[in-house]
């Protein structure tokens, strides 16, 4: 009892320290920040500026990726929502995708996004391979879920982490049930027409250098979208600002992706 109690009080202290802080910090952004120039959908307060996000890496900038480099205003300074969540969040709510009672998958979920749908009248499930804080740990590439399971998809930020990612790809599509719609966001680069990988690099300096995060093993080109008609899912893209790097971001993440019953071409 006492160890026990030896382990748990510097962690609830610790827990307790860190609200602290983020709070403190949360209301001094309120002040500092202050202004009416960008607002966020979740928490609904204005700043005249958000924080930054994301890397300042050599590759991001030359293949001018979208939804992994630096952006200078991508984060709330009060709930910390950051900009790809944001966007989904947007979508959904103007598109009314969250039918009642529709069973939606929420993997690697942002907590933002997460606390939303979890207000909803739907029936919620988070998971991730390692976050032990979700519904169903799991591996996307073999999911422990009968096929035509799930309504929807949420799923962003997670191809690009794995190797066979068309193994994942069919795994989402082969849970999702017919007519079912996903969200897949990737880091994207609109200036690369065919993927960049090479599955000789696997070190953690070598990944970083040529996919821009040491965690990442490719960084999507325009053929993304065929790689998911290969196995099958219809993709839609939403918007059509392809020209204009400012709002390709709104036009590639939005894209909804249905399941269609023709597997077209394997990459
Ligand atoms: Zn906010």
């Amino acid at each position: 009892m006492y160890t026990r109690l030896r382990t748990l009080i510097p962690l609830i202290l610790k827990l307790a320290i860190m609200r602290v802080y983020f709070a403190v910090m949360r209301y001094s952004y309120l002040f500092c920040y202050r202004g009416k120039r960008y607002v966020c959908p979740f928490c609904l307060h204005s700043f005249r500026k958000f924080l930054p996000f994301g890397l300042k890496h050599q590759v991001f900038q030359e293949k001018r990726t979208i939804g992994a480099s630096y952006r200078s205003n991508a984060v709330c300074p009060y709930c910390h929502s950051i900009d790809r969540e944001r966007l989904v969040y947007l979508f959904i709510v103007e598109n009314q995708l969250l039918s009642k009672n529709i069973r939606l998958l929420h993997i690697a979920p942002e907590i933002n996004l997460q606390k939303f749908m979890k207000k909803q009248k739907i029936k919620y499930f988070s998971a991730d391979l390692n976050n032990p804080f979700v519904d169903i740990r799991m591996d996307i590439t073999n999911i422990n879920c009968p096929s035509e399971y799930f309504d929807a998809i949420i799923c962003n930020h997670v191809l690009e982490h794995i190797v066979d990612d068309k193994r994942a790809m069919q795994e989402l599509y082969r849970v999702l049930r017919l007519g079912g719609w996903g969200i897949l966001q990737v880091p994207h680069s609109p200036i690369l027409q065919k993927t960049s990988e090479n599955f000789s690099i696997v070190t953690k300096e070598e990944r970083e250098k040529y996919f821009g995060q040491s965690d990442h093993v490719r960084i999507y080109g325009n053929d993304y979208v065929n790689r998911l008609k290969s196995v099958g899912f219809t993709v839609e893209i939403r918007s059509n600002c392809m020209n204009d790097i400012r709002f390709f971001l709104y036009t590639y993440i939005f894209k909804k992706v249905t399941v269609s019953p023709e597997h077209l071409n394997p990459f």
